[in-house]
């Protein structure tokens, strides 16, 4: 009997330790003060919550939600908030960090910051989503606030829950206060451009890899794993300039064919019946086209271009990596490549523009938002955009630079410019060098 040696997949509670340890290839190349990585290791603060939820059919349920401030070193927290069955304290612990760096890398006066609930937001009615909503945020009001930590959507939350959260705080503090939740509808303080951001901010770093690679958009494929709000907004800017989007998928699976999508159409009927379906319309009527079904792990091992992983974390990892023939990753999601995964792709010469880069096009705009809030001026669709390509243009080429320069990976770099930032704001508040100086 032959016994198969799998790799061991991560005790989920070592998320955020694994996560951290990624720093360390980079610190090899900043010249660093120990005690940069030594306050990265620790979240700020956490708070755990229960929230009690009446039901619709009149029973009491009660969820847990988090809320971690991982640094504000640079500047208030700021992260989003997300609904998933599988959220745990290690999982937001993780994404905090992330926005930590995520905030650096766009040089966002802002630490990292997330929350999250564990629910399945879709098995709740809309009254009930409203209820877990306003209970959740007033538990967590003391925590959170426009100078001390702002959340925003993420995961499985939209700008409608960000509008009751943001009317919910108001009401809790006695005092209108927009700037208090990002991501909002425009009628309650949102931003222009803010619900296409994240795509937007994805779209301009294949841009700007698309001069260097020389790509013709018609001869370049590509395929989403992920169909929310991200990943459609990806799909459409990339149909938009040419390139053929031959396969999608959502949480239930995906659709593939060769020859590219009418992303339109694709767009228009999920979001119109919530199911993913090869379909070509025009005016009203659509009509079914040719295609695959694809679950999702197959879409991952699709041979194109460019693969954009925009759903969930760790969704390439040690056991799938060897088998992924994509010419580029570009990270939509959040972490959705393991760091055992990391070293494979490396070796199989595999690109990955990393998420605290690809996917910071929405907390870049989440950041005009607060400004917009604030200020009581708010900006043209196109003045965010101006702002947004220029910022990500400018952080890209910066992130591209530094990974000639040190001959790394993108992420190595982006964790190197994350870096740098941060201990620059550790050296000002004074290290043991200082301290010890006599000065
Ligand atoms: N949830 C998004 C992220 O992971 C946006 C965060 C924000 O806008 O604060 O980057």
């Amino acid at each position: 009997m032959t016994v198969e040696s799998k790799p061991t997949p991560p005790k989920p509670e070592d998320a955020f330790e694994r996560a951290v340890a990624r720093l360390d290839q980079a610190a090899n190349h900043v010249e660093l003060h120990t005690e940069v990585i030594e306050r990265l290791k620790f979240a700020k603060s956490i708070l755990t919550v229960s929230v009690p939820v009446r039901m619709d059919d009149g029973s009491l349920r009660m969820f847990e939600g988090h809320r971690v401030r991982h640094n504000d070193l640079r500047g208030p927290g700021k992260g989003g908030l997300r609904y998933h069955p599988e959220v745990t304290l290690d999982e937001v612990k993780t994404l905090a960090f992330w926005m930590t760096c995520k905030c650096a890398v766009m040089d966002l006066p802002f630490g990292g910051a997330k929350g999250g609930v564990a629910v399945d937001p879709k098995s709740l009615s809309t009254r009930e989503l409203e209820r877990l909503s306003r209970e959740f945020v007033a538990r967590i009001a003391d925590f959170i606030g426009p100078e001390t930590d702002i959340p925003a959507p993420d995961v499985y939350t939209n700008a409608r829950i960000m509008g009751w959260m943001m009317d919910e705080y108001s009401t809790v503090v006695r005092r209108r206060t927009p700037g208090v939740i990002t991501g909002k509808p425009l009628s309650l303080g949102g931003s222009r451009g803010r619900d296409t951001a994240t795509g937007f901010g994805g779209y301009i770093c294949l841009k700007e890899w698309e001069q260097a690679e020389g790509w013709t958009p018609q001869d370049t494929t590509v395929a989403v794993q992920g169909f929310g709000n991200a990943g459609q907004a990806i799909a459409r800017l990339l149909h938009d300039d040419g390139y053929r989007v031959i396969a999608v998928s959502d949480s239930k699976g995906g659709i593939h064919q060769p020859e590219g999508f009418d992303v339109d159409s694709l767009i228009r009927t999920k979001n119109e019946t919530r199911e993913l379906k090869a379909v070509y319309c025009q005016g009203s009527l659509c009509e079914a086209v040719d295609a695959d079904t694809l679950d999702n792990e197959e879409i991952l091992k699709l041979d194109v271009d460019i693969l954009v992983p925009a759903a969930l974390s760790n969704v390439i990892s040690e056991a799938n990596a060897t088998d992924i023939k994509a010419g580029v990753i570009l990270e939509l999601a959040n972490g959705p490549i393991d760091d055992g995964a990391d070293a494979i792709l490396a070796k199989k010469g595999i690109p990955v523009i990393p998420d605290i880069l690809a996917n910071a096009g929405g907390v870049t705009v989440s950041y005009f938002e607060w400004v917009q809030n604030r200020s009581g001026d708010y900006w043209s669709e196109d003045e965010v955009t101006k702002r947004l390509e220029k910022r990500m243009r400018t952080q890209f080429q910066a992130v591209r630079d530094l990974a000639a320069e040190h001959e790394v990976p993108l992420r190595t770099a982006a964790y190197i410019l994350a870096l740098k930032r941060i201990g620059d704001a550790v050296e000002a508040m004074g290290t043991s060098r200082y301290f010890n100086s006599g000065t």
